[in-house]
């Protein structure tokens, strides 16, 4: 869904969509499971910053809500989170602050994005908001016991024969070099 602000200008859109998974592409760290439901509401500000130069801003409010599949952070098997959250932004149009007057602006400006050209489409906003709220760590299960760093098995599914030792990699180094000096 596109917000153009040609529309915005006439008046704020309200919206509220169930996005089919695929509609969103989130790379390789989330896949989106089932629809995404979003509602929310798209207004014009208009920053005066002079009497001839006023920027037309899209605030964008709304949230989110929907079933995700994220890789165990130890056996990389996907895993379904359920995730939503909520946004207030402002996005100002990209060539706005080439050229910033002064230091006028004063509010924290962490939070604001910028929208190409005419509009802004809400997709790369979710696709944003999602990837930032995604836990920093998921595991499938608390006690999962991750790949083994040897043969690379998924050692929740298959005990595997590698010796059991130090994982430490220097250790790893000098049986390596000790295997050299023996041939
Ligand atoms: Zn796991
Ligand atoms: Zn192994």
């Amino acid at each position: 869904m596109e917000f153009k602000i040609a529309e915005l200008e006439r008046e704020p859109i309200e919206f509220d969509l169930q996005l089919p998974s695929g509609s969103i592409d989130f790379g390789e760290e989330a896949e989106q499971k089932g629809s995404l439901a979003t509602s929310g509401r798209a207004e014009v500000i208009h920053e005066h910053r002079g009497p001839k130069d006023i920027v037309a801003d899209i605030r964008l409010r709304g949230r989110f809500a929907g079933q995700f599949m994220v890789p165990c952070a130890r056996c990389v098997e996907p895993v379904q989170i359920p995730m939503d959250g909520e946004f207030d932004l402002i996005f100002r149009p990209v060539n706005a602050d080439v050229d910033p007057p002064e230091r006028s602006i004063t509010a924290p400006e962490t939070e604001i994005g910028y929208y190409q050209k005419d509009s802004l489409a809400l997709e790369d906003v979710l696709r944003e908001q999602v990837l930032l709220a995604l836990p920093v760590r998921t595991l499938c299960k608390p006690d999962c016991k991750g790949l083994c760093p040897r043969c690379g098995a998924n050692r929740n599914l298959q005990p595997c024969d590698c010796e059991v030792g130090p994982s430490d990699p220097r250790w790893a180094a000098l049986s390596g070099l000790r295997d050299r000096i023996k041939s």
